[in-house]
Formats: C-alpha cells, sequence, structure tokens
C-alpha cells in the first residue's frame, strides 16, 4: 500500500477508464441493498441523467441481525450489471463477503457480456478477516474497496489492506465510515473523516468517505442540508477523492438503512455541493 516512510509517492490507479487518484472525485452513489429491478434501474437512470458514471450495489449484505434482510445475493447481479450496461455505468462497488461471491460476479458479469466494471468492497465487519482479504489479493480482475474496522485501530486497518497487496493486488481505496463508540446518538458512528489526511500521508491509497453509515440519517435542519452533506464536505476538504453515499427512490420502504438513504432528487444537489467544496480549495 506504499508506506515510504511518510512519504506519499505515487497515488492511485486506472480501472476501466475510471482514475481513482487526486485529480478528481468519484461520487459512488447508489442501493445500500438492492431490493429490486425498479429500483436498480431508477438509481441507474438517475445516476445517467447527472452524467455519474460509478455507483454502489449492495447484492450480499453482511446483517448484525440474522432476522433481517440478507441482501438478494446472486439472484439480482443481472439486474445490476444489465441496468449498469445500459445506462453507461463503468464502475458498481459490490461488497463481498466470501471468496465464492467473487467468482459469482465474473460469471454474471459473463453473462450480461462484461458491460460494466466492479470494485469489490470489504465491508468493516470484515475488515481483519484475512482469508477474504487473501482471496481479494489473490485476483487481480477488480480493484478493491477496503472499510475501515469500526472498532479497530487505523494501524491495523492499513496491515489488513496490506493483507491484499502483499497477495498481489495493490489497487486498493482506503474508505472511512466512522467509528463505533459508547455514545450513541445523535449520529450512528463518530464521524472519522480527520484520519483522511493520515492515510494519505502514510500510503498512496486513494481515500474515500462514506458518509451514509458515519451518519446513519439522512436529516437535514430545517434551514439546512442533511448532515450528511457536511460530513462529505468534511472528507473533501480533508482530500477524499471518493464519496460513496447510499441512495433509494423510496427510502422509506428500503429493506436495508433506508433511514440514511438520500433520494433520487436530492442526487443532483449532492453533485454540485460536491463541486463546490472541491472547487474551493
Ligand atoms: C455498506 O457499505 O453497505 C456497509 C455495510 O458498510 P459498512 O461495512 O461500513 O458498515
Amino acid at each position: 500500500i506504499g508506506r515510504h516512510g511518510g512519504q506519499r509517492t505515487t497515488a492511485g490507479f486506472e480501472y476501466n477508464g475510471v482514475s481513482f487518484d487526486d485529480s478528481s472525485v468519484n461520487i459512488f452513489a447508489g442501493l445500500c441493498a438492492v431490493d429490486s429491478l425498479e429500483s436498480v434501474d431508477s438509481m441507474m437512470a438517475a445516476l445517467a441523467r447527472c452524467g455519474i458514471q460509478t455507483t454502489r450495489m449492495g447484492a450480499y449484505k453482511p446483517r448484525t441481525n440474522p432476522y433481517e434482510f440478507q441482501g438478494l445475493g446472486a439472484k439480482c447481479l443481472p439486474w445490476v450489471f444489465e441496468s449498469a450496461g445500459k445506462h453507461g455505468i463503468k464502475v458498481v462497488a459490490m461488497e463481498v463477503t466470501n471468496p465464492r461471491h467473487i467468482d459469482e460476479i465474473n460469471d454474471a458479469l459473463k453473462q450480461a457480456g462484461n458491460p460494466t466494471g466492479v470494485m469489490l468492497q470489504v465491508g468493516t465487519r470484515n475488515a481483519q478477516n484475512f482469508e477474504l482479504l487473501k482471496s481479494i489479493g489473490q485476483q487481480r480482475a477488480f480493484p478493491v474497496l477496503f472499510k475501515r474496522g469500526m472498532g479497530i485501530t487505523l494501524e491495523e486497518s492499513l496491515n489488513a489492506c496490506e493483507y491484499v497487496a502483499s497477495e498481489g493486488n495493490p489497487k486498493i481505496v482506503f474508505c472511512l465510515r466512522g467509528v463505533k463508540t459508547h455514545l450513541g446518538d445523535p449520529h450512528r458512528n463518530m464521524v472519522d473523516f480527520a484520519h483522511v489526511p493520515v492515510v494519505r500521508r502514510l500510503t498512496r491509497m486513494p481515500v474515500c468517505v462514506d458518509p451514509s453509515h458515519a451518519i446513519g440519517r439522512a436529516e437535514a435542519p430545517p434551514d439546512g442540508l442533511p448532515d450528511i452533506f457536511h460530513a462529505i464536505g468534511q472528507g473533501l476538504i480533508a482530500g477524499a477523492s471518493m464519496v460513496l453515499v447510499d441512495f433509494h427512490p423510496h427510502p422509506e420502504i428500503a429493506l436495508c438503512d433506508g433511514p440514511q438513504a438520500l433520494r433520487l432528487e436530492q442526487l443532483g444537489a449532492l453533485q454540485r455541493y460536491t463541486n463546490i467544496v472541491r472547487g474551493a480549495y
């Protein structure tokens, strides 16, 4: 992951025509969990209207509660990849929780005629699942979005990335998503975006922020922007070059993390906000 005595030497990589480096910001807006073909297609169409070519789509969901929706798994992959192809989406970030999922994704992509690229997401709960990390490192087809462990040190999360890189896959984006504390509300996690410059200083990995899982609520003050927007601002000012944001066409009926999902009508505002903040420094 490029730790060279505190010097950021080279940063980033390119994948499927998208640059993951400090030169621009990639907005990965999409569904936390795929629940229907209609949701996928509405999301992708909204992205295409904004000219955004990257998204997040959850098929395999690592839920804390076994009785909650676990994701549609391989069944929804054709919906995702065909819709991505139709709407010109170039990279889909998708969490995998088991090496078997990588094969399923590969197969589904082939079946759909390779219409898009995939970035394999390692979720916070699997940040130290070393066998999964090694499998993801051994495959070279897909870059990796690694989400920091919510209850481990930053150093431990960086070492987890070394498990991926040392197996042969250095295309890793490091994602901050908040850390767990005993303090509870108002936000789901304690926002850790002050670590962005630390990761940029210590490694060559591009840094992503996930304000949705950090904040956990899509609410806004009566006269202001959602807390999620402010967290994005913090992350971008700190030097993040990618944001991962949950959206849903109908957050009130989303099967996973509905309270933190922004509405599709907010996508344009998020894009404008991102450009303004990014342009301001
Ligand atoms: C997600 O991004 O869908 C997710 C579950 O995030 P995290 O692993 O950060 O909780």
